[in-house]
């Protein structure tokens, strides 16, 4: 699977998603990490991709055309003749979720735009981005921080990224519940015991246990994801 992110700090994104378990699935070729830096393509003499609204107002929004051709620059290395998903990050989105992260994971190629400053002019969303997608109801500096999120989640869905598939399979929102609580050693820690059933070996207990466990864990914190099942 092929990440495609456009950006003003392609630094970021490296940084960001080049450690850990993202960082082993790029080195592996799993996934690969194209981050396009769009100051690269203004044809702005003294390298500007931004410039005051029209009408006035606060901030500046990030102009068409360096978008424009950092998009085509990556649209033109695409072997894939079908046309990507280009997704803009955006808190007017749709917001991601677990659904959404398993509905994209089977793209071959995903394009992300990250905006900044006030936005991006209205234009070149309109002619590129399939998706508005937000994170949630807050508004944060940049899109970077978003598509790292997006990145980050749907990778571990792609096929070898996990070690073990089963992480993925039982986790919280798999199947609209959340995760049963999990324990490791000690038995014991300042006088909290590890559930008995946990120790018991009984496979099929432990089965109920979590599944019971999960339900409970929902009704409490998530209830609303119960509407989903129901
Ligand atoms: N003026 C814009 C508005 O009111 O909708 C917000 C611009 S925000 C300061 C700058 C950039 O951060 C946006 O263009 C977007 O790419 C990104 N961004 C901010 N909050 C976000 C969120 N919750 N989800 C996804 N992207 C977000």
């Amino acid at each position: 699977m092929n990440f495609h992110v456009l950006t003003l700090f392609p630094d970021m994104i490296k940084d960001g998603l080049g450690t850990s378990i993202t960082g082993r699935a790029i080195d592996s070729g799993k996934i690969t990490l194209n981050a396009v830096n769009i100051r690269d393509y203004t044809l702005e003499k003294h390298g500007h991709v931004d410039d005051y609204p029209y009408g006035g107002g606060a901030g500046m929004v990030m102009q068409a055309e360096p978008i424009y051709r950092a998009y085509q620059s990556v649209i033109e290395g695409i072997k894939n003749k079908k046309r990507p998903r280009v997704l803009y990050m955006t808190p007017q989105g749709k917001v991601f979720n677990q659904q959404m992260a398993r509905e994209l994971a089977g793209e071959e190629d995903l394009i992300f735009l990250c905006g900044h400053y006030e936005g991006v002019d209205e234009r070149i969303l309109e002619m590129i981005v399939t998706d508005n997608v937000s994170i949630g109801d807050y508004v944060l500096t940049g899109g970077e921080l978003p598509a790292m999120v997006m990145i980050d989640s749907i990778s571990r869905l792609v096929d070898g990224v996990l070690n073990n598939k089963d992480s993925a399979e039982y986790e919280s929102f798999s199947d609209n519940l959340l995760e049963y609580p999990q324990y490791t050693r000690p038995e014991e820690f300042m006088g909290r015991k590890v559930p008995e059933v946990l120790l018991s070996g009984h496979h099929a207990n432990i089965e109920k246990w979590r599944k019971e466990q999960s339900l409970k864990r929902t009704m409490e914190r998530r209830p609303d994801l119960l509407n989903n099942i129901l």
